[in-house]
């Protein structure tokens, strides 16, 4: 196999530096949207930080000690509505960082055999199967795929999602990883409607 970009994607291991980094960008999302008033009674938001237990695999075993999610809750008695906004790190549910979700679909899509993406990765074969069905299908018909598409002329490759977008986003390994992570935080949760506005401009 030659020794393409995307192959060089599996000698990258992400640093507590990195989870440092972007740690920073996720608290100021949530101090953005801490200065909104709760959307259902106009009441106080107030931190209401939850503990994950995210996990990084092989190739970000430093994720694991960043294990809280950002959230807020209204202080009004009675509401206790709860906005979760976006995130750089956590990409929804998935226990495994954001993160990783990209790095090791991009090692699947390089490395030839099933068993070699495990064990460079630490990540079970049927869950970056799923990851890259969810790259082909539900994730292109997200915003910010839809938006990225439209700015990157010609559009990325649909085949060959995240690699074909973090290869357009350009920098370098770790660089591109958070770029990427950065235009996904919107779909990161489902609590905060239009939540890409407190993502603009934090990086
Ligand atoms: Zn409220």
């Amino acid at each position: 196999m030659p020794e393409t970009e995307a192959f060089m994607f599996d000698r990258i291991e992400l640093q507590r530096e990195f989870f440092e980094r972007l740690t920073t960008i996720d608290a100021a999302i949530v101090d953005r949207a801490a200065k909104e008033p709760c959307r259902d009674c106009g009441g106080p938001l107030h931190r209401g930080d939850y503990p994950r237990k995210p996990r990084g695999g092989l190739l970000a075993v430093a994720a694991e000690a960043f294990g809280r999610r950002f959230s807020l809750c209204c202080g009004r008695e009675g509401c206790r509505h709860r906005v979760t906004p976006p995130s750089v790190r956590f990409l929804g549910r998935r226990v495994y960082v954001g993160a990783v979700v990209i790095l090791v679909s991009a090692v699947a899509l390089a490395v030839a055999t099933a068993s070699a993406v495990t064990r460079t990765t630490g990540v079970p074969a049927r869950t970056t199967r799923r990851w890259l069905r969810w790259w082909r299908g539900p994730f292109t018909t997200t915003a910010p795929f839809v938006d990225l598409s439209a700015r990157l002329v010609p559009a990325p490759d649909r085949r060959r999602l995240p690699t074909s977008l973090l290869e357009r986003l350009g920098g370098d390994g770790t660089s591109c990883l958070a770029k990427l992570m950065t235009w996904l935080a919107p779909i990161t949760t489902m609590s905060c409607p239009d939540g890409s506005r407190f993502v603009r401009g934090v990086m």
